[in-house]
């Protein structure tokens, strides 16, 4: 028998989230990001779920090659652009948008010599310093782009540092409404937090993680506030059970001692299954579908949960780390991730190849 841990990608919930997005942005198109093969979802199953999407965003060459095999015709977006110039030459083979973030882009396009002319999206630097031109150095880029018979339509684009937190989105905003006010192209600004916090309805949103079932604000808002579903299962089994009595320790470094009579289970899921191993005692966890939390350290195979509001619990009994257990009964990515000091994005992105990943 195979060592009982597996993912489920939940097909239905994507589709779902999906149309969440649609509903927050009625008057925008919906890219679906499926960059990090879909957040871990793995591109085809996610394709399955996603495929009324109006576009997918990406960064990878493979990934979008991988989404045209699947037959898909429509918009591609490289939301990293090209890392050099033969790229250009995927650009067009691919019938692939790129964002263009840097004048050396621009230098590429410049001297690639193209019977097609590309999509581009011209992508401002508004405040999050990661990848972009500034605003006063915008529509210089815009011009000489324009200029360029490589290019037929520029379409322009900016991304948020804290559309999930306090700072928010309008000293970006501003930025960016200013310097591009009266150039034309259709704008795409949003990520999942700026759709559903800030109910911005451009042209084009951004939708990763809502589509995955993860709250981009949490805990500020959580899934249910939001109306999204857990995209992602990660399940597996206890392969041993353990009575521990007053002063016994458990796992590795002894880091929890029980303070009275205490059944524990053991779980076939560790860090190498991508499981945090930042994740401490008390991190939440459903046995046989009821929350319980986990004790001591995570291994690299196995770590340990509580058994005291399951007593019937035993060896073979079904655990869901994230997901959806037996039952109904629902344990968001969000709330793992947070007891661990992390975000959904990470453990969704981090499940290993290990684990067998499927459908369901
Ligand atoms: N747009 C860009 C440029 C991104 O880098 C990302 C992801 O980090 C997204 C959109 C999607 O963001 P989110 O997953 O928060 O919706």
């Amino acid at each position: 028998m195979p060592r009982p841990i597996e993912a489920l990608v939940h097909t239905a919930a994507l589709a779902h989230n999906l149309a969440r997005a649609r509903a927050a942005a009625p008057d925008a198109r919906v890219w679906a990001v499926v960059k990090a093969n879909a957040y871990g979802h793995g591109i085809e199953r996610a394709f399955e779920g996603l495929r009324a999407a109006d576009g997918f965003a990406l960064l990878d060459f493979a990934e979008a090659e991988r989404l045209r095999a699947l037959d898909w015709r429509g918009p591609i977006l490289l939301l990293e652009g090209c890392f050099e110039p033969r790229d250009l030459e995927l650009c067009s083979r691919l019938q692939l948008w790129h964002v263009v973030h840097c004048e050396q882009q621009i230098d590429w396009l410049a001297a690639h010599k193209t019977q097609q002319p590309h999509r581009v999206f011209l992508k401002m630097n508004s405040g999050m310093n990661r990848l972009g031109f500034t605003p006063a150095a915008f529509r210089s880029a815009w011009v000489r782009l324009n200029a360029l018979p490589q290019v037929d339509e520029i379409s322009l684009m900016t991304h948020f540092s804290d559309a999930d937190g306090p700072r928010g989105v309008d000293h970006q905003l501003s930025a960016f409404a200013a310097a591009t006010h009266d150039l034309p192209g259709e704008r795409s600004v949003s990520n999942s937090a700026a759709t559903l916090r800030h109910g911005l309805n451009n042209d084009w949103v951004r939708a990763g993680i809502m589509a995955y079932g993860s709250a981009p604000d949490f805990p500020a808002h959580d899934i249910q506030h939001w109306g999204l579903q857990p995209a992602m299962t990660l399940r597996s089994r206890l392969i041993a059970t353990q009575q521990l009595q007053p002063g016994d320790t458990v796992g590795y470094g002894s880091s929890y001692t029980a303070r009275e009579p205490q059944r524990i289970g053991i779980v076939a899921c560790g860090y190498a299954d991508g499981y945090p191993r930042h994740a401490g005692t008390d991190t939440p966890v459903l046995v046989d579908g009821v929350r319980t939390g986990t004790v001591g350290r995570v291994s690299m195979d196995m770590l340990a949960v509580d058994l005291t509001p399951v007593p019937q619990a035993g060896v073979g009994s079904e655990v869901t780390l994230w997901g959806r257990g037996p039952g109904g009964a629902l344990l968001a990515i969000d709330d793992v991730a947070h007891a661990a000091g992390t975000i959904g994005y990470e453990l969704m992105c981090a499940v290993a190849p290990r684990v067998p990943m499927r459908s369901s």
